[in-house]
């Protein structure tokens, strides 16, 4: 199953499709060093700070590059969503150019009420953009193309941040 927009894709781009489709999961190999970002992430956004939210961003971007091995990525969180008649934009991806990093934006409210983004949608949009990252850097996709693939891949990072092995019989994050 591919998503329709394949067709329209030209030979070179399908086959990046289909490289993208291939790979399921991302196996963290630590995933409980991630715990006490994630945890503190929820803190911070409940607090509406936007200062802890960034570096508990900066944590979880840095461990899941430094476990890959794949390059580091910069990371910003600012307030309110930028909106345009398309809608609401909740993260963007800039990739590395020459001597500038790659670059991870996040927005911590929504454009039209402002309110604080919720913990598992924010955590969301951060591993997606952090996916493209890990395409091109780590996987070495020449394009970052939104597959089941993909999807899955953000999936998995999302259970592997979230999901509590140590206590299996609570749910480590009730939000
Ligand atoms: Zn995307």
């Amino acid at each position: 199953m591919v998503f329709d927009y394949y067709f329209r894709l030209s030979r070179r781009q399908q086959q990046i499709y289909r490289q993208s489709d291939r790979v399921e999961s991302i196996h963290l190999p630590r995933p409980e060093l991630l715990r006490s970002p994630t945890n503190g992430l929820t803190t911070s956004l409940r607090q509406a700070n936007r200062r802890t939210t960034q570096d508990h961003c900066d944590r979880i971007v840095n461990h899941i590059n430094r476990q890959l091995s794949a390059p580091s990525a910069r990371v910003t969180v600012l307030a309110r969503r930028p909106s345009h008649h398309w809608g609401e934009l909740h993260g963007l991806y800039e990739p590395a150019q020459q001597s500038q990093r790659a670059h991870i934006t996040v927005w911590m409210r929504t454009a039209k009420r402002r309110q604080v983004v919720a913990f598992r949608t924010f955590l969301r949009t951060l591993l997606h953009e952090l996916c493209h990252h890990l395409d091109y850097e780590y996987y070495k996709f020449h394009d970052s193309l939104h597959t089941e693939g993909f999807y899955r891949r953000e999936s998995s990072l999302f259970v592997a941040l979230t999901e509590d092995r140590s206590h299996p019989e609570q749910q480590s994050l009730q939000l």
